[in-house]
């Protein structure tokens, strides 16, 4: 693509300015696209603690009716004796006392024995109860830690966003000082090189990728009547010598950009 020297300069000069802005952008939609480690394991920890607090409470529930029920059939035997014992104090011979006395003692041991399973009952009831408590806490303790963390993302995200936006502000305005066709392959080579569509030249080296240029490519750029790219990866060439007087002092940190940002 044939294009005047002053025009590339200048373009590349404003690309320069820009590869610096898309280096953050690239940096700031990767930040935001990561999920951080602690928040998926607190998140997934959760889980696998309501499921078990679920399960605790499942249990205790089931133990629970039981130790109902032996409570209600406890209350009943208690009245069912009390009705033997009335019946007993009405009696008109001995052999009516003997099966009394047999019928009482029978209630007796199985009020004995109720109360007994249910003291047992009781006991265990008040164990899942304890266990799933202590679960519960847990799963709370967690939750509010879930919530915490999720609200310094929501801010995180929120943050980098309005970062985004100014960004994207500035660069609108340097992409109205770059050459329409120069900054669309600027385009599509900065979205696959992480951001940096350009790179300078210094020593016959792409400070992009830090390969040696061919001889050939040498001798294209030091024309500067042309758009030429690096043969290895693909970014926007220019010689960092015939960059403008202002700009050389910046080059250094430029150049630390792009290595940042290269592949
Ligand atoms: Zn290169």
């Amino acid at each position: 693509m044939e294009i005047s020297p002053e025009v590339l300069r200048k373009s590349v000069e404003s690309l320069l300015k820009l590869q610096e802005i898309d280096a953050k952008l690239f940096q700031y939609r990767q930040e935001s696209s990561v999920v951080p480690e602690e928040m998926v394991k607190a998140q997934s920890d959760l889980l696998e603690i309501s499921k078990v607090v679920k399960s605790l409470d499942r249990g205790f529930k089931d133990v629970d009716r039981e130790r109902r029920a032996l409570e209600l059939r406890s209350l009943t035997l208690a009245e069912d004796l009390k009705r033997a014992e009335a019946k007993r104090r009405d009696l008109r011979n001995t052999k009516e006392e003997f099966s009394a006395n047999k019928e009482v003692d029978n209630f007796q041991k199985r009020v004995a024995e109720t109360k007994k399973l249910l003291e047992e009952k009781t006991e265990i009831s008040k164990q899942k109860t304890e266990a799933r408590d202590a679960k519960q806490k847990e799963n709370d303790e967690l939750q509010t830690k879930v919530k915490q963390l999720e609200e310094a993302r929501a801010k995180g995200l929120s943050d980098i966003t309005s970062k985004i936006e100014e960004l994207l502000k500035q660069r609108d305005q340097f992409i109205s000082q770059v050459d329409d066709q120069v900054f669309s392959l600027y385009e599509r080579v900065q979205k696959i090189r992480k951001g940096s569509g350009v790179a300078l030249v210094k020593d016959s080296i792409c400070t992009g990728c830090f390969v040696s240029l061919p001889p050939q490519t040498r001798m294209q750029l030091e024309k500067l009547t042309a758009l030429i790219t690096c043969p290895s990866c693909s970014r926007i060439l220019f010689p960092q010598n015939e960059l403008s007087g202002g700009l050389t002092s910046n080059n250094a940190i430029v150049a630390d950009s792009i290595k940042a940002a290269s592949v």
